[in-house]
């Protein structure tokens, strides 16, 4: 599904090429409803003045006082096109015209439906942002927080506990194997072994991590998640656990698999104890 450097790409490929944009029409797919919850205000008339990441939500500012807080869910993406294009589960299609008069399609494709959008004033926005975690990506993300996290749950095994989006905003399956591969922590070690010395560790992992998955425009895996022009991402050659055979660390080691909270789990019995 997509996490947070897929939703980054996501962004930053609409901001490249929409600003300040006028909404001419908005059509709906028939079953927008179980994406959209509470129907949108009218949207033509309205203006995108750009895009922005929280964890992996998008955020589609609406004339700066508004905005469509869009969950990807699990296939989720977002689309442009120069003209309508015929592709399949495609649930919402904003047409836009550019300040230099070029007609732009914004679409929502989405095949699992499990992607949600709320539509937001400015100030619910940052009532709502209150009761998610502190996005990873973020300079709130220290070695203080960490701490100030593992301490408050000592029973918690690591990675389960990174998938969490109270705590971790951003983080998915495949991120938090391979920041515990680079922090060479073992998945299951509980909080409270993980030792002072090691909270750096975690920080640098997790930023290593998302760049790598960022400049590679995230990782195209069993989701099937695609870029604005469709494009897969190339973040598969940056995986060192995830679904590999051999460790992209030690290059010598088998990847062992487990299941941790449901979630398949790889790490590598050399580098990570
Ligand atoms: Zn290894």
């Amino acid at each position: 599904m997509p996490e947070l450097p897929e939703v980054e790409t996501i962004k930053n490929q609409l901001n490249e090429k929409i600003e300040d944009a006028k909404i001419l029409e908005v059509t709906y797919s028939d079953v927008i409803g179980s994406i959209i919850k509470k129907d949108f205000p009218l949207l033509a008339g309205k203006t995108i003045t750009g895009f922005e990441r929280y964890s992996k939500v998008l955020l589609i500012h609406i004339n700066d006082t508004h905005l469509i807080q869009s969950g990807l869910g699990m296939s989720g993406s977002w689309r442009l096109w120069k003209k309508i294009e015929p592709v399949a589960h495609t649930h919402m299609t904003i047409k836009c015209e550019l300040a230099n008069k070029k007609i732009i399609y914004l679409a929502y494709v989405d095949p699992r439906r499990f992607g949600k959008m709320h539509f937001f004033s400015n100030a619910e926005w940052q009532e709502k942002k209150k009761s998610m975690g502190v996005d990873v990506s973020s300079s709130e993300f220290t070695v203080e927080y960490l701490e100030y996290c593992l301490k408050k749950y000592p029973e918690r095994q690591l990675k389960p506990y990174l998938l969490d989006q109270k705590f971790f905003g951003g983080i998915g399956n495949y991120i938090a194997c391979e920041i515990c591969a680079r922090a060479g922590i073992k998945p299951q070690r509980r909080c409270k072994n993980i030792r002072k010395y090691e909270y750096p560790r975690i920080i640098e992992a997790t930023k290593s991590v998302l760049e790598g998955q960022i400049k590679r425009n995230g990782l195209t895996f069993s989701g099937g998640y695609a870029d604005t022009t469709g494009a897969k991402g190339d973040g598969l050659s940056d995986l060192v656990v995830f679904h590999q055979q051999t460790c992209g660390l030690c290059g010598q080691d088998t990847i062992k698999k487990i299941v941790l909270a449901q979630r398949g789990t790889y790490y590598c019995t050399s580098c990570q104890n």
